[in-house]
């Protein structure tokens, strides 16, 4: 079981694929700020918790069905690869050498905004395990685990 995010959306502009997750997140590629919002963040927090309940950030299969799919699967990579090393308080180190060393072709405008989405997924990953009860006993041994 994996948790997907179906959506997709296109800048107006220029018809580059990204998602405006919060106020002020221009397209990455013309940097035009469009009216459209949507929650990302959370959801893909969600996702990302709910695999780890079998150990990993990274699911056992995924197939994409939407943008979001696409890029959660990215992000999933990042945090499991921070997960394994030895950086453990140090997670921008590591989504900026993995966004370093994908080839991102003509996509290369992608990189940071991927960058900053992961950054942003993991803050919201630290939040919801520093709650109470927020979260199953398991993610929480992961986590400490992880630590
Ligand atoms: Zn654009």
């Amino acid at each position: 079981m994996t948790k997907h995010i179906t959506y997709d959306h296109k800048c107006s502009g220029c018809q580059a694929l990204y998602i405006p997750y919060d106020d002020r997140i221009p397209c990455p590629k013309c940097g035009m700020i469009e009216k459209d919002r949507f929650d990302f963040i959370p959801q893909a927090a969600e996702s990302a918790l709910f695999n780890l309940k079998n150990g990993s950030f990274e699911p056992m299969g995924w197939w994409v069905s939407s943008y979001a799919d696409h890029l959660l699967i990215i992000i999933f990579s990042i945090l499991e690869e921070h997960r394994k090393s030895n950086e453990s308080g140090n997670f921008t180190s590591v989504a900026r050498a993995f966004v370093d060393k994908l080839d991102w072709k003509d996509q290369e405008y992608s990189k940071e905004y991927v960058y900053n989405i992961v950054c942003r997924v993991y803050e919201e990953i630290q939040k919801k395990l520093s709650e109470p009860d927020s979260q199953s006993t398991i993610v929480k041994k992961w986590w400490q685990f992880w630590k």
